[in-house]
Order: C-alpha cells, then sequence, then structure tokens
C-alpha cells in the first residue's frame, strides 16, 4: 500500500527550501521515516556539541573565580593588538591595577570575603570599560586593562576613574577598599614584556607613594595635542608624608596646592570647557600667593636665617606666574606649558627643592613658634 510522506529540502547553509511529497509503499516510508528521526537526533546532538564547545572555549579563556579573562586569553589577543599598531599607528595602552593591602582583607575577615571583593571589583571595573576594552585576571588581587585604540591620556583618565569608582564601591561586610594603578603605552618597536615592565615599574610608584593613586610611566612617547603633552610629562603629584616639614600652616598649604595641581590637571585631561579650566588656574595661582604670604612669615618668625632669600625665590616665581596666566588668558600660552610651570616648577620643584632648606630648621626649634603662629593666622 501507498502512503504520502512528506520530506524537507534544504539549500547548502541548511535553509528549508520546501517540503516535498512523495507517495511511498509502506516499508520504505518507516524506513524512511527512521532515517528522518535519527538525522534529527544527529542534528541536535551536534547543536549540544557546538554548544559545550563554545563553553569550554569560554572556561578555557577565563578566571574561574571572577570570569575576567585568564592570561592566556590576553596573549591571544596581545598579537593582534600590537600587530595593529605597528601597522596603523593605532595607540594601545594598558593599565595594571592592584588591589592595596588585601592580605589584610584576607587576614581580618576570611578567604571567601576575600574572592568576594574580587568578584564584586571585577563587575565595577567591567561596567566601567567600552566594549573594546577588556579585563584580565593576572593573578592573585592584580589585574590589566587592555585598551585598544587608546592614547596614554585616555588610559589616564579612565585609571583616574576606575580608582574613584572602586574607592566610592562599598564593599559588603568589609567597606572600603582602595587600588593602585600603573599605566603606560605602547612603543611601536616595544616588545610585550617591555611595555608590561614599564607599567609594572609606574605601579609600584603608585604603592611607594602611598597607593589609592594612578602613576603613568615616564617614557611614554608624546603624541600630539595638548593633554597629550600634559600627561606625558606628567607624574601625578603625590602626597607622601616625608614632603611634611611638621609645621602644620605649611604642611596643610602644601598638600592644598598638590589637590588644586591634581584638579586642574584632571580637567585639562578631560577636555573640560575652557572657561572652568581658566577658574582652576586662578584658583592654583591664588592658593599659590597665599601660601608663599604665610610660609614667608612662619620661617622669618622662626628666625630662619635664609628666609630674605626665600622670599625673593617666591616673588621670582610669582612674577613669572603673572605673566605666563596673562598670556593663558589672552590666549597666546598653551595649558600644558602653563600647567608644567605652574605644578612643577612652582607646587613641586619649589616645595621638593628650596623649601627642604628651612625643614630641619623647622622642626627643631618651631614648635612654640608655629603654635602661636598658627593662631594669629587664623585670627
Ligand atoms: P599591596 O598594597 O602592597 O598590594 O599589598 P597586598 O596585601 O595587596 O599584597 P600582597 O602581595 O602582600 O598580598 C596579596 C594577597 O592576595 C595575598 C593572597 O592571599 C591574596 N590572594 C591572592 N589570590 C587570591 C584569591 O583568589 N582569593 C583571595 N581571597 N585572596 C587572594
Ligand atoms: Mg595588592
Ligand atoms: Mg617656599
Amino acid at each position: 500500500m501507498a502512503s504520502p510522506f512528506k520530506f524537507p529540502v534544504h539549500g547548502p547553509d541548511g535553509q528549508l527550501l520546501f517540503i516535498g511529497i512523495a507517495m511511498l509503499d509502506t516499508a520504505r516510508h518507516d524506513n524512511l521515516e527512521a532515517m528522518q528521526k535519527s538525522l534529527e537526533n544527529l542534528q541536535h546532538t551536534n547543536q549540544e556539541l557546538q554548544k559545550n564547545l563554545v563553553e569550554l572555549s569560554r572556561l578555557a579563556s577565563t578566571d574561574k573565580l571572577t570570569g575576567a579573562w585568564n592570561r592566556r586569553r590576553l596573549e591571544e589577543t596581545l598579537a593582534n593588538e600590537m600587530e595593529r599598531l605597528k601597522r596603523y599607528d593605532h595607540p594601545l595602552s594598558m593599565l595594571i591595577l592592584d588591589i592595596d593591602f588585601f592580605k589584610k582583607v584576607n587576614d581580618v575577615h576570611s578567604h571567601h570575603t576575600g574572592d568576594q571583593v574580587l568578584i564584586q571589583l571585577t563587575n565595577v571595573v567591567q561596567s566601567s570599560l567600552r566594549s573594546t576594552d577588556s579585563l584580565t585576571r593576572w593573578g592573585g588581587e592584580e589585574f590589566v586593562v587592555l585598551c585598544p585604540n587608546t592614547t596614554l591620556s585616555t588610559a589616564a583618565m579612565l585609571a583616574e576613574r576606575l580608582r574613584e569608582r572602586l574607592a566610592k564601591t562599598v564593599f559588603p561586610n568589609v567597606g572600603q577598599v582602595t587600588v593602585s594603578l600603573g599605566v603606560a603605552e605602547c612603543m611601536a618597536a616595544e616588545t610585550w614584556e617591555d611595555w608590561f615592565k614599564r607599567a609594572d615599574a609606574a605601579l609600584y610608584r603608585a604603592k611607594a607613594c602611598g597607593r589609592n593613586q594612578v602613576q603613568i610611566a615616564p617614557e611614554t612617547p608624546q603624541r600630539g595635542g595638548v593633554g597629550e603633552n600634559v600627561a606625558a610629562n606628567f607624574v601625578r603629584l603625590s602626597w607622601h608624608v616625608a614632603y611634611e616639614c611638621g609645621n602644620p600652616v605649611i604642611d596643610d598649604g602644601h598638600r592644598g596646592l598638590f589637590a588644586d595641581a591634581n584638579q586642574l590637571l584632571g580637567a585639562v585631561l578631560s577636555a573640560r570647557p575652557k572657561e572652568e579650566v581658566a577658574t582652576l588656574v586662578d584658583k592654583l595661582v591664588s592658593d599659590v600667593l597665599a601660601h608663599f604670604k604665610q610660609e614667608e612669615a612662619i620661617i622669618s618668625a622662626a628666625g630662619y636665617p635664609g628666609s630674605a632669600e626665600h622670599a625673593a625665590i617666591h616673588q621670582t616665581l610669582v612674577d613669572k606666574a603673572v605673566v605666563l596666566v596673562r598670556h593663558f588668558h589672552a590666549g597666546t600660552l598653551a595649558i600644558g606649558e602653563l600647567f608644567q610651570f605652574l605644578a612643577h616648577d612652582v607646587v613641586a620643584r619649589h616645595m621638593l627643592g628650596a623649601d627642604r632648606e628651612f625643614f630641619g630648621y623647622l622642626q627643631s626649634r618651631s614648635e612654640p613658634v608655629t603654635a602661636s603662629l598658627v593662631s594669629s593666622l587664623k585670627a
């Protein structure tokens, strides 16, 4: 007896082209139906296998605890990205992020709580990255962010944003956790090892300077553009206890100037409007003036023999600052040059150079003088 048999006809890509109908005798019909069934089963098994393969390759390329990429995956991507840099001169930057005092988190809470911190930190970082950036767990509590098509200044901004965001994150049972970051842009002829070494050295500096901060590998090549030049010349001004002279007014002043300079740099790097940058320039300059006056009063009251000479150094710096700021406001001086002078020459170099000459003098004999001066200056 003959009965109708429906059979699907697929195209080369597996798409259904049409359903054919044939009249077959019962024996052939049953045979074909059984074949059809086993074909369907095979297709199903094949799909399962494909899924398993995808999952296996995902597992082989990610870190088990956090789900971030593992080293193997990073190394596979690196070859391509570094090739692109060499061939098309696409910028390529890297951040190394390390949790501060993570051992304490494990010791004070538990290894399990430490694991939870690693997972939450991974989520926070991943949600702050562009889709082209990748996060790799390099080992323990150290992560690498690879940023294709990203210059040093943009990577520095990203690092600062990550640092800030993580410092504000509340980790259950632990509270606040901070991170230190080193940033480096890959140079055209550089190997991965040398590039990593530079980023790692910047991270080391961030740790040594007090943690919870970003440091940039200084040797990174400069590209065009004001922000880029500033970033390339910039080593974030990080406060260190060794910078303190022991006098609270002078130390507060110096700390405040560091903060002013860093705020100005942040505005320049994030391309804030010119008026905003100009306001921060004016604030830095007026804080420098106020601080110089206070410092001159204190060192002269303490009997520092070089106080007149020191005041003259201040005057020279102020005179130059006034001229440069005037040019900046008139649009004839780029912010990069002005920043270099204000942040490096006036704030960092002067404070860590000329100012150190009176530090010992103040520490050894200034206690009573300082106390009375603080109250008179505050009055
Ligand atoms: P620093 O600020 O100098 O980086 O100090 P640190 O304590 O973070 O650095 P250190 O290298 O002394 O300690 C790292 C700690 O990270 C020690 C180790 O037990 C912990 N750690 C590494 N991998 C894991 C992990 O998978 N889970 C947990 N919970 N802890 C881990
Ligand atoms: Mg650490
Ligand atoms: Mg001074």
